[in-house]
């Protein structure tokens, strides 16, 4: 029952992030879920969302000062830009990553993907910076 129950909230939580664009946070994944399941709590929340992360469904994307977002896996070239001023994520898609240079990685490590976040300003800060 239990195992049931965890299924269809990690469900639920998946569903969220699967329909959102916008990178949400934990606690705004939270206010969303809690108008299908009205009695989840904000750790269940986090469980799912690391059971997410950990199935590769789900990534992680850490912003300096904000809380983790978390997005859908959507295909395997998807990455991130990341404004450092107002917090907004885009989406970069990229046909081929840029090569590492060799020596980059430990000895005898295998790369299987890589996840490219790019930090700067965006347009609009930049705008209202100037
Ligand atoms: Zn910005
Ligand atoms: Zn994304």
């Amino acid at each position: 029952m239990i195992m049931l129950r965890n299924t269809r909230q990690r469900q639920a939580v998946l569903q969220i992030l699967q329909r959102s664009r916008r990178h949400p946070d934990a606690a705004s994944i939270y206010q969303e879920v809690r108008q299908q399941l009205p009695h989840i709590s904000l750790g269940t929340v986090y469980r799912a969302l690391d059971a997410l992360v950990k199935d590769g469904v789900a990534i992680t994307i850490e912003t300096a000062g904000q809380a983790t977002r978390y997005d859908y896996r959507h295909g395997e070239h998807h990455h991130h830009a990341i404004c450092r001023h107002c917090g907004e994520i885009f989406d970069i898609q990229l046909d081929a990553l840029p090569e590492l240079p060799s020596g980059t990685l430990p000895a005898g490590f295998e790369a299987k993907t890589m996840q490219l976040e790019v930090h700067g300003i965006c347009a609009n800060c930049t705008t209202e910076l100037a």
